[in-house]
C-alpha cells in the first residue's frame, strides 16, 4: 500500500508513484499466481475494512509513503498538475529541471511521458504550459523554445529526430557545459506536432524482444526542452536559459531476471550501469538535502552526464516511479518501490 503525506516537503527532489490500471489482457487472465487478487497495489485512501481483513495474515504486505501517489484512475493531467506544473514555471524563468519515469517494462513509463491523443503525457503537457506562459507573458521579453530528443542505448547516444542517426559523442563546452555534439535541435512554437514527433522518435528506439516482454524497451529516451529568454528592459540585454529534461528510462528489471545471453546480456549490464549511476546520483541528492553538501557522481554513465545540469545546483528533480497493479508483476513492483523509497 502507498500513502501520500498531507504536505509536500520543500526540497529539490520529489518522488511520485503512479500505478496504472490493469490492462485488458491482465483483467482477462485467470491464473492467479502470487495472491488471490489480480491487483496487489492499494492506495491508502482506497483501503476498505474488507481489504484490511483479507490481508491480515499476509507477510508480503509492505507499506511505503511518497510525496505523491497516483492510482489507476489518475490521468496524466492529474500527475502533471500536482507534481510537475509548478516546476515548469521555473524553467521559463531560467531554472533547470529533470523529470524521469522509472519502472519495469510494461509499468507505464512511456504512457506517462508520451501518452496518447486522449491522455497526453508529461512531455506534451510540459510544452503546453511553456507555450501558454510565453503567450500570456506581458513583458516584452523574447523567448525561444528548442527541443532535442535522443536515446542512450548500450552507452551509445543516438539522435531520435534523425532518420538514421550515427553514434553521437559528449563534449565539454566551456560555456554550455556538457553537450552532445551534432545533436539535432529544432525550434518549436506549438505542441500541435509534438506528439507526432515523439511517436516518430519512439519508433526509432532500439527495442528487442526478451523473455520478460516482447517489446522490452532497452534504451533511455531523453527529451530536452530549452527555453531561452532575452530580457529586453535590461542594459546590457540579459539572457536566461532554462533546461527541462524529460526522461523515459529503460525497463528497470535486472539483467539477471531476463534469461538471455550475448548481446542482450550486455544490454542489460549497460542499462544497469546507467540506472545504477542515476540511482547513485539520486541518493547523493537525497543526502545533500538532508545533510548539506555531498558529492554527486555524474561522471559514471552517459545518461548522468547528459542530465548533469538538471540534477545539480538549484535544479528540481522529479521521479515518477511507475508500477503495475498486477499480481504477476509483484516482484518488479516491490523493486521499484524500494528504489523510489531509497531516493527520498
Ligand atoms: P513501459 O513504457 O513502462 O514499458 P507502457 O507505457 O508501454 O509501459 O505501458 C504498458 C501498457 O499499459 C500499455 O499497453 C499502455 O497503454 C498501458 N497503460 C499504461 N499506463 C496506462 C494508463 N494510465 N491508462 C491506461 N493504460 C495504461
Ligand atoms: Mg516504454
Amino acid at each position: 500500500s502507498i500513502r501520500a503525506p498531507a504536505t509536500k516537503r520543500s526540497t529539490n527532489l520529489t518522488v511520485a508513484v503512479k500505478c496504472r490500471p490493469l490492462t485488458e489482457r491482465e483483467r482477462g487472465r485467470d491464473i492467479v499466481r502470487v495472491f488471490n487478487d489480480k491487483e496487489v497495489v492499494v492506495l491508502d485512501p482506497d483501503i476498505s475494512k474488507d481489504y484490511l481483513d483479507r490481508i491480515q495474515n499476509r507477510t508480503k504486505e509492505r507499506r511505503y509513503s511518497f510525496d505523491y501517489a497516483f492510482g489507476p484512475n489518475s490521468t496524466n493531467l492529474d500527475v502533471y498538475q500536482r507534481s510537475i506544473r509548478s516546476t515548469i514555471f521555473g524553467v521559463v524563468q531560467g531554472l533547470n529541471a529533470t523529470v524521469f519515469a522509472y519502472g519495469s517494462t510494461g509499468s507505464g513509463k512511456t504512457y506517462t511521458m508520451v501518452g496518447t491523443q486522449d491522455d497526453p503525457g508529461l512531455m506534451v503537457l510540459s510544452l503546453n504550459t511553456i507555450f501558454d506562459l510565453i503567450e500570456k507573458d506581458n513583458t516584452s521579453d523574447d523567448f525561444q523554445v528548442t527541443c532535442s530528443y535522443l536515446e542512450v542505448y548500450n552507452e551509445v547516444i543516438y539522435d531520435l529526430l534523425e532518420k538514421s542517426s550515427g553514434h553521437l559523442e559528449l563534449r565539454e563546452d566551456p560555456e554550455q557545459g556538457i553537450i552532445v555534439a551534432g545533436l539535432r535541435s529544432i525550434k518549436v512554437n506549438s505542441t500541435v506536432k509534438i506528439l507526432e514527433l515523439l511517436n516518430l522518435g519512439n519508433s526509432r528506439r532500439k527495442t528487442e524482444s526478451t523473455e520478460v516482454n516482447e517489446t522490452s524497451s532497452r534504451s533511455h529516451a531523453v527529451l530536452e526542452i530549452n527555453v531561452t529568454r532575452k530580457l529586453q528592459k535590461r542594459y546590457p540585454a540579459q539572457v536566461t536559459r532554462g533546461k527541462l529534461a524529460l526522461v523515459d528510462l529503460a525497463g528497470s528489471e535486472r539483467a539477471s531476471e531476463t534469461n538471455s545471453a550475448g548481446q542482450k546480456l550486455r544490454d542489460g549490464a549497460n542499462i544497469n550501469r546507467s540506472l545504477l549511476a542515476l540511482a547513485n546520483c539520486i541518493n547523493a541528492l537525497g543526502k545533500q538535502q538532508k545533510k548539506g553538501l555531498a558529492y554527486v557522481p555524474y561522471r559514471n554513465s552517459k545518461l548522468t552526464r547528459i542530465l548533469k545540469d538538471g540534477l545539480s545546483g538549484n535544479s528540481q528533480t522529479i521521479m515518477i516511479a511507475t508500477i503495475s497493479p498486477a499480481d504477476n508483476l509483484y516482484h518488479h513492483t516491490v523493486n521499484t518501490l524500494k528504489y523510489a523509497d531509497r531516493a527520498k
